[in-house]
């Protein structure tokens, strides 16, 4: 891993709880990243933060630092009961839930804080009970967590600190009523320590953020870095013919160690997985109608090199945590040019290099403009040369379907709101 994305400030010189550097140490983090550099500080100030950041950057570390020091150095809400959790993490998606419980775990090696991650899909009576049994973490995703609350599964009275992670996505998904319905729960704005971080801090971002958090401070990189500078792009102009044998003969020169291939719909997902499956490369498909404990797995095969390449949608890969992703694909270019910005985030992670290799084919190509003058340049332009087209390439096997995944329970009762009590910083 290159270091040139990290800055030459020790997470040991910010102040936060020995435990805390000691653990990041052990995991191998000593230098934070720029987000973390500009982030920790104001947290461990006790100031709000709204932080746009793209995933790759490391806001995971620094919102779970700012969320420890405050847990270790603060007393709870008086009064609080064993199945009010004192932090709530919010994401959009159970990989995502996933991966910051992960961190959340190493993070705590010296202290002892009970964390919960709950989301849909699976374990239904499992996550409730651990839930009910107290912790004082609580990370999951919108839908699971808000049917626990109104069956008075936890309270929301004890919150001191709250997450909203990848707060653009949670709108996409169509998460923020949900989320305001939350927020109206937990003790006042000002009583919490709030964080949000968001690919783009856009106008209903912002105004999200000022409805519910304490005059947070934004914290944004710059501007023309919307894309992450240890990815090389490369756009190709197929025809529409030309896009599978591009595809394999980029992959049979690339050799990619572990790839995703992006496509804007479930139906070329499924036409690329064929292909790639039928010319004898492992692949996986990833779209919105995968049973939610296959999507998991998926992901471990992705990991673990089971599989060497992921075709995904947009939907169904928002909030993906891969390391280490070599190359991504767009067979498509997105419709929406912040999604541009996701797919290549996948690769080029913590400063190692990758490639996003991109098609503006006869039917996506007018989206090109809008996603070069969102990220403020030009894609390399590279030619569709003969020899880096697939011959012989054997017919695409049909993909066989997956049952529908099962949906959780309809929620029961509210849980009771108690005086609140103010918090000092
Ligand atoms: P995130 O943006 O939170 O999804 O983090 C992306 C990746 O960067 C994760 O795999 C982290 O483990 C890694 N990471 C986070 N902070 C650091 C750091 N200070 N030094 C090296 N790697 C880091």
């Amino acid at each position: 891993m290159k270091t040139t994305h990290l800055t030459n400030t020790r997470f040991a010189d910010l102040g936060m709880e020995s435990s805390l550097f000691k653990s990041l140490a052990e995991a191998g983090f000593e230098y934070c990243t720029p987000i973390q550099e500009k982030a920790i500080p104001l947290l461990l100030d006790g100031q709000d933060v709204a932080g746009q950041a793209q995933t790759g950057t490391g806001k995971t570390l620094a919102f779970l630092v700012g969320i420890f020091n405050d847990l270790l150095t603060l007393e709870p809400i008086e009064g609080r009961q064993l199945n009010e959790p004192r932090t709530l993490i919010l994401a959009p998606t159970r990989e995502l839930a996933v991966q910051i419980h992960k961190e959340a775990e190493m993070l705590n090696k010296y202290t002892n804080f009970r964390i919960g991650l709950v989301f849909g899909g699976t374990g239904y009576q499992s996550q409730r009970d651990y839930l009910q049994k107290g912790v004082d973490i609580l990370i999951g995703t919108t839908g699971r967590i808000i049917d626990y609350y109104k069956q008075g599964a936890f309270g929301l009275d004890a919150i001191d600190s709250v997450v909203l992670d990848e707060a653009d996505r949670m709108f996409d998904l169509g998460f923020i009523k949900d989320i305001r319905y939350l927020f109206r729960r937990m003790p006042e704005g000002d009583d919490r320590l709030n964080m949000l971080f968001s690919a783009t801090l856009s106008h209903r971002v912002m105004e999200l953020a000022y409805e519910h958090m304490n005059s947070p401070t934004q914290v944004t990189i710059e501007p023309e870095k919307v894309t992450v500078d240890s990815i090389s792009e490369q756009l190709f102009y197929p025809s529409n013919k030309e896009k599978i044998p591009l595809l394999l003969g980029l992959m049979a020169r690339d050799k990619p160690e572990r790839s995703i291939v992006f496509t804007n719909t479930k139906r070329d997902a499924e036409k690329v997985w064929g292909y790639l499956v039928a010319n004898d490369i492992e692949a996986g498909i990833l779209t919105g109608d995968i049973a939610q404990t296959k999507r998991l797995k998926l992901l471990d095969e992705l990991t673990e090199s089971k599989i060497e390449v992921l075709i995904a949608t947009d939907v169904a890969a928002r909030g993906l945590h891969i390391p280490a992703v070599s190359h991504v694909y767009n067979y498509d270019l997105p419709d929406d040019r912040e999604d541009y910005v996701h797919r290549i985030g996948r690769t080029g992670r913590a400063g190692a290099s990758g490639e996003a290799i991109s098609f503006a084919c006869e039917d996506n190509a007018f989206n090109l403009p809008q996603i070069e003058d969102y990220i403020g340049h030009s894609l390399p332009l590279m030619q569709v040369e003969d020899d880096l087209l697939a011959k012989d390439i054997k017919p695409a096997k049909i993909i066989k379907r997956s049952p529908r995944p099962n949906r959780g329970r309809p929620g029961g009762k509210h849980s009771s709101n108690r005086n609140k009590q103010h918090r000092k910083y």
